[in-house]
Parts: structure tokens; sequence; C-alpha cells
């Protein structure tokens, strides 16, 4: 297994000045202490998100600085507060109860962030759904939920399909016109406006519903993932120690709420810790995300790998023209984060990129590299204090280091999802062998104790023997000059077992040729190994990639073998 050259300037990091002393001493019951709670015995997450502040000297700091091609818009925690505590009155007064699912559905905006805390703040459970979803995406997370409500806006709502959804009886509409309003609709403005700013919070158990999410579908159907008020412990500390969160920080999460990322890191972690939170509405584009980046003074930076690899695609010229200077921290999840996109970051911005390893089913970030820790690119850094990781064979034996297996996780932690939504038998699946959580990922861990993510369990390919990660290869294949993307899957094959074939989209200013596969073969059996090296490539414009831009690698298998392609319901246009 490769190793690579350990980047030992450390970032400036403050909260978290020594892994290791964290590691040996902590205890999540000390952690519990910073929260309200912990005094009043009353709990609720968006309570401590946003109102805590309200009742402090950061009453009147910025919380939430949201832009897009047509609005600029600023509110302070008393602002959010008031907003939220609306949202919970509008709600009540329709007759949402404690526990119902309420959905949302629209894109990014300050009204989406009103609705979801205003929705936690009742004890109801919100659902958010990405803006991109088409209506058969729509009508199964609708369905499967049994949402009460959703709030939407007129654009969208023909994706809605409204009447074959006998649970969904409120519609609460964002920017409607009088003629929108039928039976059932609300207009959000009017009743907000109607609704009183104070609200009487709905104070919870620990272990009730909070949040509802349905995964990337990168693997298969999307499951309904449940999480608890309870995930804020994790939610919090990871926010403290990984993403380093001060007073002044101005930090930027660059996921929709749609997927965790934009929830855990994009609402939770950064509003307990008390930071000010930018949100961008619209796409994606080089220009727009630096000009952000610069305008706002952002000085913590959450992305993913692919938006990682399109801003190193669209060159360092591109990223001197702004001045990134106030940006202190930067950090990635999603996909693993290849080796080369490190070392370009660390060119480019001057700064390292803390790859971090998580899922929709841990609530949190798990294993993470620190801003006071050497990193190792390509590794995904150190289980978080208070959580043990492991590799494991498939009998549940822990495997030494450098030996591939199942990345492990010891139950339980504070974010850990308490069901798989109306699935008892899929959630079961993960705790199969007992007193451990089974990721499906498969890794390894090296002498140090960093882990390596190699792929997902049914991404691993069997060549002639050799079992062969396809993030390795990938990440050998993006270090060509003239590879954007790549997409490695195993092909079976009389002889071998399995073949590597390697999907590849090219940089700008390429042409594909049989020369430059042939180029690109070499490369990778030159810098990798013989027996990793592609015996097949093939360049597509694009590779196939869920909405939250990780490369589907179950459709490249299917396009390849003819088979069924699955669920794809999140797949891009
Ligand atoms: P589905 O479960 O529906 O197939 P998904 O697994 O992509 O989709 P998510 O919960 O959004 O849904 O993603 C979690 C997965 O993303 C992890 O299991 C892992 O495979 C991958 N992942 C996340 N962060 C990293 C990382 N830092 N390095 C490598 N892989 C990562
Ligand atoms: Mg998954």
């Amino acid at each position: 297994m490769k190793q690579t050259e350990p980047i030992k300037v450390m970032t400036e990091g403050n909260n978290l000045k020594s892994y290791e002393e964290a590691y040996k001493n902590f205890n999540w019951d000390e952690a519990e202490k910073a929260f309200s709670w912990h005094e009043t015995g009353k709990v609720n997450a968006a309570y401590e998100a946003i109102d805590r502040h309200a009742e402090t000297q950061r009453r009147d700091q910025i919380a939430l600085l949201y832009s897009d091609a047509n609005r600029e818009e600023k509110y302070t925690f008393q602002q959010m507060k008031e907003q939220s505590n609306r949202f919970g009155n509008v709600l009540r007064k329709i007759g949402v109860k404690k526990g119902d699912r309420v959905f949302i559905f629209m894109p990014r905006s300050p009204e989406l962030y009103f609705s979801l805390l205003g929705t936690i703040k009742i004890g109801a459970i919100v659902g958010p759904l990405f803006e991109a979803f088409m209506e058969a995406a729509v009508r199964d997370r609708l369905e499967d939920s049994e949402a009460v409500a959703l709030v939407t806006t007129p654009q969208l709502l023909n994706r809605v399909p409204v009447d074959e959804l006998p649970a969904l009886k409120h519609i609460i509409l964002v920017g409607a016109e009088e003629n929108d309003l039928n039976d059932g609709f609300y207009s959000f403005e009017k009743e907000m406006e109607a609704a009183s700013p104070e609200l009487d919070i709905e104070w919870v158990d620990r272990e009730d519903g909070m949040i509802m999410h349905y995964t990337s579908g990168s693997t298969g159907k999307p499951k309904g993932v449940f999480h608890v008020h309870n995930a804020m412990i994790q939610h919090y500390m990871t926010g403290k120690w990984i993403l380093d969160f001060q007073h002044g920080d101005i930090y930027w999460c660059t996921a929709d709420p749609g997927w965790v990322t934009g929830t855990s890191y994009g609402i939770f972690a950064p509003w307990l810790n008390g930071v000010t939170n930018v949100i961008r509405g619209g796409r994606f584009s080089p220009e727009d995300w630096y000009s952000t980046l610069e305008k706002y003074g952002v000085t913590i930076w959450y992305s993913a790998p692919t938006a990682f690899r399109m801003l190193m695609g669209a060159g360092a010229d591109v990223a001197k023209k702004f001045d990134l200077s106030k940006i202190r921290h930067i950090l990635s999840v999603g996909e693993p984060l290849n080796p080369e996109v490190v070392r370009w970051g660390l060119e480019t911005y001057n700064r390292r990129i803390h790859d971090n390893w998580w899922m929709t089913e841990t609530g949190g970030i798990l294993i993470s590299n620190y801003p006071c820790m050497e990193i190792k690119p390509g590794s995904m850094g150190k289980p978080f204090p208070g959580i043990k990781a492991a590799i494991l064979d498939d009998e549940g034996n822990e495997l030494p280091p450098y030996q591939m297996g199942n990345l492990a996780i010891k139950t339980p932690w504070p974010s850990m999802m308490r069901k798989i939504w109306k699935n008892e038998a899929k959630y079961k699946e993960y705790f199969r062998i007992p007193g451990w959580y089974i990721s499906g990922d498969s890794a390894y861990r090296d002498e140090d104790g960093y882990f390596w993510f190699q792929g997902r369990i049914d991404d691993v390919i069997n060549t002639s023997g050799e079992r062969v990660g396809p993030f390795e290869v990938e990440s050998k294949l993006v270090e060509h000059p003239a590879v954007a993307e790549a997409g490695v899957i195993g092909k079976p094959d009389p002889v071998r077992g399995e073949i590597i074939k390697a999907f590849i989209s090219l940089r700008d200013g390429h042409e594909p040729s049989d020369e430059l596969k042939e180029q690109i073969r070499v490369f990778v059996k030159e810098g990798l190994s013989a027996h990793a090296a592609p015996r097949e490539i093939e360049f597509k414009d694009k590779l196939p990639k869920t909405r939250s831009g990780k490369i589907m690698r179950r459709v490249l298998k299917a396009w390849e073998l003819d088979l069924p392609t699955g669920d794809l319901s999140t797949m891009e246009d």
C-alpha cells in the first residue's frame, strides 16, 4: 500500500492543542456540560443553536449571511430566533404536532433555514430535500416518510404529486400569488407575518427525533436515516475541534441542506458554536465561489472533493485573481480526497485541505485530520476523541495495520442514527457484528493510526488474486495532466477474476486517443503498480455523479455489463 509524504506544517488551529492528549482523556459526559440543558434539563437542539446565543452578548452578532444572484441579507441570532419562532407558531396553528414529519423542498434561502429551525423547535421532525429532485424522487421520499406538511415554492410545486400523497395535508408556499392558494395551501409570508415572534418551545427528550435525511444514493436506493436531538453533542464537539470554530470566524459550508453535511455542518455545528454562517444560493462556478470567499472574508471553508477538483481544473490563475488570505482552515468531505488535490491546495491556497470521513448514518464526523496534526495526503486521518475505529474482517476480528477490510466503529456515539425509517432489517445490517457499526466502506489503518479509504466494500476489485481499492487507482489517474476525473470498476474476466477498467474525463485541451490511453496506462503502471494499471480505459465527456457530486461507480458498472442501473433519483442530469 502506498504511503504519502506527510505535510508537517500545521494549520493555525486553536481549540485542540494535542490530539493524543485529547484522545486519551476524552469523555462524552464532560462534553455535555457545554449545553444549557446540562443545568436546566430542558432539551431542544434548535434552542441551543440559536436562542441560547440570543440570550447572551451574541444577540446582535450576524448568524446568517445569505446571498444569491438577487438577494443579500443578514440575520442576527436574535432575528433568527424570532423568525424560527414565528415558523414554529405557523406549524402549530395548522395542527402540526411533535413527531410529525415536515419536509422542505426549496432552493437555499433564509426561509429554508427559518423553517428548518422552527420545525425542530416544536418537536417535529424535519426532512430537507434537495431542490433539483424530480417528481419521482420527491414522491418516494414524501411517501416513505409520510410527511404531513411541506414547505416549497410555486415553481417546484409541479414536481410534488400532491393528490397521490394521502398523508400530506398542508403545503406552505414561499413566494405564492393569491391564486396559488387552494385548500390546504398557505402563504409563507402571510402566515409568518401573522404569527407571534414568541414561542413556547417544545422541550423534548434527547432521544426524540429531530431530522431525517435520505442518503446520497451512490450505492443503491436512498435510505431514510433518522437522527435525534442528542446528535447536537457531536455536532458541537466536532465543530469545535475539527472545524476549529473561534469567536469571530466567518464560516462557509458549501453543501446544500438536502444532504447531511448541509445540516450537521451547515446549520448545527456552526450555530452551536456561535459563529457567522455564510450561505450562498445558486450553482457552482469558480469565479463566484472565490468571490464569495473574498467578499465575506471567509475564515473556515468546508467543501467536497468534486468542488476542489473542479477548482483545480479551472487552474491556479483563477484563484490568484482573488484575495483569499483570510482563509485559515479548509476541510473536505463526501468522497475520497485525492493526494494530488491536497498538494495543489497547499500550493494554491497556501493551506492544507483537511479530509474527514463520515456518513449520513453517522450523523457527524468520525475520522478526521486535525489542525494540530501532521496530515498524510490521501489519508482520512484519525478517529475523533471518544470514537474507536477499527478494520474488521467479515467475522468481526480486528485486522492488523495495512490489511484492507471493513471500516467499523465501536457503538454507540452521540450522533449515531437511531433508525432507518420503516426499514428495521436494513438498520440491523449495519450492526450485524455485536458492538460494532459496519460502515460498508473498505479501508486500512497504517502503523501510525491513520486510516486510508480504499472504496465501497462492493467496489473493491479482485484482480489476479490481488485486492485493489478503486480510490488508489483513481488518485493516480488524476495525477496525469490530461485527466480531470476518473471512475474505476472491476469488470469480470474469465482469467483474472476481474480486470480494472477506468472511465476517464479529460481536462480542457486534451483529446481522446489510443496513444493517450497507453500513456495513461504506463503512468499508473510506473507510478503505482503493474497489477493496478487499468487494462481498459474509456473516455467519457462526463462521469455519472450524484447531485451532491459523487462518482456513481455502480452506474458505470451497470453500463459496462448491460445491467439495470437501479435507482437514479439522485443522479445529475
Ligand atoms: P448511499 O448510502 O445512498 O449509497 P452515500 O453512501 O454516498 O449514498 P452519504 O451518506 O452521503 O451517502 O455518503 C457517505 C459515504 O461517502 C461514505 O460511506 C464514504 O463511502 C463516502 N465518503 C465520505 N467522506 C469520505 C472521505 N473523506 N473519504 C472517502 N470516502 C468518503
Ligand atoms: Mg452510504
